[in-house]
């Protein structure tokens, strides 16, 4: 019965609800005890079971009385960067241990007002900078997937990593996350799910623990593209509380779906053929490609001449916007304090204590090129070639209505296997990254598995403030891959 509960998506669990099949305290009592068996994938930092039943009874007096949200009694695991009342909010630190928010970040409220019920607060790489999960102060995530053959334990990516595997695990119906250079989308696409970024300023970045201001947004993960649909549009909204949030009304991206990509034309960017691509991915894009023109798509080779500086500019931008943010982090006003015998020596040691190494590198790097001497050298030239990005898009999308591309060079690593050496952890962002540079929305689709039998994604970007047409391309990718492995649920002790 419950395993048979926990396979239910977003939008089915919806129906079943609707249906009056299935209330929403058997929805979440099931997710609940999905969790508790899967401990071992250490996808959750913190679980709000006693919570999550008493919102989940709130969602069945709603429904049983005729009324209701978009997602109503509907079960979701948050990333532990969103603030949530009274409930601890780590973003994945020791700084941040025991922290409790006295303020509910808009995004969650939003959900809230819909009728989610949260299951519990997901792992992720400290402060949302990571690929691998590996950052994290609570522990590695381990991605439910293995190897063909192979009991060796991989990354789920990051750093929505606990996200991505809550929702690949069916530890929960649904999740969110967010994405500063690609941690929704290289998650989903190690995970075989689905993660949208959407548009810079579609979703309220106010209680989000920030990283990077101008690149950070919150989006789904979802088991389909039609659940990120339905996530999307009860997560999404203007507020007056983010400066960078835009007033454009939120469609309703569900009837966006219509199967149909006739006469819609796809650009190939011709810079996402990156050296060393594994064959592969290669040829799953290749796939994608011919299920897009078999569909009645017509793909057209476009070039985004700056991509290869997306990379590099990033890790300028990022860290220092990261080193100002986490400046507050002094042991004052949040979580950790180490006293210490002046004032001085307590931000020292609260701040030495706190962070863990990925998190100091960037707040030293961030801090390096916005110094006198090099902010000229590095931060304003890497904001130039942030405009010359933006550049490239806004002249293809003249053009073409989406991009397709892979979301990441190579599928799930091992835990360990790129720890020690940042390069190669930094390049997994190599195609996800120009898209946060240029504010534009992408999602990952889960479309093929590689030769050792693991998920692979393709990547759809798309114009600013048009999920709609990423979805439905989404959804047509989704449609022809008809992509239905599921990993083998080797974490269950029952
Ligand atoms: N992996 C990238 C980084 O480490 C992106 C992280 C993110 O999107 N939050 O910065």
């Amino acid at each position: 019965m419950s395993a048979d509960l926990t396979s239910l998506g977003l939008a089915e669990a919806r129906d079943a609800l609707a249906k009056k099949e299935v209330s929403s305290r058997e929805l979440t009592s099931a997710y609940l005890a999905a969790i508790e068996d899967a401990t071992p994938l250490n996808a959750f930092i913190t679980v709000t079971a006693d919570h999550a039943l008493a919102r989940a009874d709130q969602a069945d007096a709603r429904i049983a009385a005729g009324e209701g949200g978009l997602i109503e009694g509907l079960p979701l695991a948050i990333k532990d960067l969103f603030c949530t009342d009274q409930i601890q909010t780590t973003a994945g630190s020791h700084i941040l241990e025991g922290f409790k928010p006295q303020y509910e970040s808009t995004v969650t409220a939003n959900l809230w007002r819909q009728g989610g019920v949260m299951l519990g607060k997901t792992n992720l790489d400290e402060f949302a900078m990571g690929s691998s999960n590996e950052t994290s102060f609570y522990g590695s995530v381990k991605n439910p997937w293995r190897r063909d053959g192979d009991s060796a334990n991989l990354v789920p990516g990051g750093s929505s990593g606990g996200s991505a595997t809550a929702v690949s695990a069916h530890l929960a119906a649904a999740a969110i996350g967010t994405d500063t250079g690609g941690s929704i989308r290289q998650p989903a696409a190690f995970t075989g799910t689905v993660g949208l970024k959407p548009t810079y300023g579609r979703c309220s970045r106010w209680g989000v623990v920030a990283f990077a201001s101008s690149l950070d947004q919150a989006g789904p993960m979802t088991r389909s593209v039609r659940d990120a649909a339905i996530l999307l549009r009860a997560m999404a909204s203007y507020d007056s509380k983010d400066s960078t949030s835009v007033d454009i009304a939120v469609p309703d991206y569900e009837t966006a779906l219509t199967g149909d990509v006739k006469g819609l034309r796809i650009g190939i960017p011709t810079e996402y053929r990156v050296d060393g691509m594994p064959s592969d991915i290669e040829a799953l894009w290749d796939k994608g490609i011919e299920w897009l023109r078999s569909a009645g798509a017509e793909i057209v080779d476009v070039s985004l001449p700056h991509t290869r500086y997306a990379l590099p500019a990033y890790y300028i931008v990022a860290p220092a916007e990261a080193s100002s943010n986490l400046a507050r982090y002094d042991g004052v006003r949040y979580g950790l304090r180490v006293d210490g015998e002046q004032l001085q020596d307590m931000y020292e040691q609260t701040r030495a204590a706190g962070f863990g190494a990925e998190v100091k590198r960037r707040i030293l790097i961030g801090t390096y090129v916005l110094s006198a001497g090099y902010y000229d050298a590095y931060y304003l030239q890497a904001q130039k070639v942030r405009t010359l990005i933006k550049q490239d898009f806004e002249k293809v999308f003249e053009n073409v209505d989406a991009l397709l591309t892979p979301t990441t060079p190579t599928p799930a690593f091992g835990i360990g296997e790129r720890v020690d050496d940042p390069i190669s952890m930094y390049l997994n962002d190599v195609m996800t990254v120009p898209a946060n540079m240029a504010g534009l929305p992408g999602i990952s689709v889960p479309a093929g598995l590689s030769s050792d039998g693991l998920p692979l994604g393709l990547q759809v970007l798309g114009k600013a403030f048009d999920e709609a047409t990423i979805l439905r391309v989404g959804e047509m990718i989704e449609r022809a891959a008809s992509f239905d492995a599921r990993p083998q649920s080797w974490w269950s002790a029952s």
